[in-house]
């Protein structure tokens, strides 16, 4: 996940695809999945400028069932580098991300970005029918016996307001 920087003026289009290790956080599988980033690099003075579209599936676990469930993450990354040596000359407020050695690494950046880009919900299926509060049953490939349609909160203010009307 190298760029070399390019010249004053230069546009650098790149497309690559690389590893990366995602451990076991965030509802997350801990494995290596394939990224593909497709973006330009460019040199606004002492700036370079990385845009890049990122796709790559994350296995998570479905929230209802505890399933794991692939998921494609499609995001942008927008981030601007600088030489250290020009850091301390950094006069507006803006980011600017270090690098050294005439190579960019963009890994942490990814993985910053299917953090901030992570469903809020994950589900194996749009009718997933989750497991039994109760007795832990999966109710996708079973049934059980517990009476649990009370707990559903949705339920319940539904049967909150029927109840209004009666009266
Ligand atoms: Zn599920
Ligand atoms: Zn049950």
């Amino acid at each position: 996940m190298i760029i070399k920087p390019l010249a004053e003026g230069k546009l650098l289009e790149f497309s690559f695809k690389d590893t990366i290790k995602l451990n076991n956080s965030y509802n997350l599988h801990d494995y290596d999945t394939q990224a593909e980033i497709n973006g330009t690099l460019s040199k606004n003075g002492k700036i370079y400028v990385c845009e890049a579209e990122v796709v790559l599936e994350v296995i998570f676990n479905c929230d209802k069932c505890l399933k794991p469930t692939t998921k494609t993450l499609n995001f942008t990354l927008n981030e601007k580098f600088s030489n250290a040596e020009f850091i301390t000359n950094n006069e507006d407020e803006e980011e600017i991300n270090l690098f050294h050695d005439s190579q960019i690494d963009l890994t942490d950046y990814i993985k910053a970005g299917i953090f901030a880009n992570m469903p809020m919900q994950v589900f194996c299926s749009e009718s997933c029918k989750g497991l039994c509060p109760i007795c832990g049953t999966d109710l996708n490939v079973d049934s059980c016996k517990c009476d649990n349609v009370v707990l559903n909160p949705k339920f319940e203010v539904l049967r909150s307001l029927f109840t209004d009307e009666e009266v």
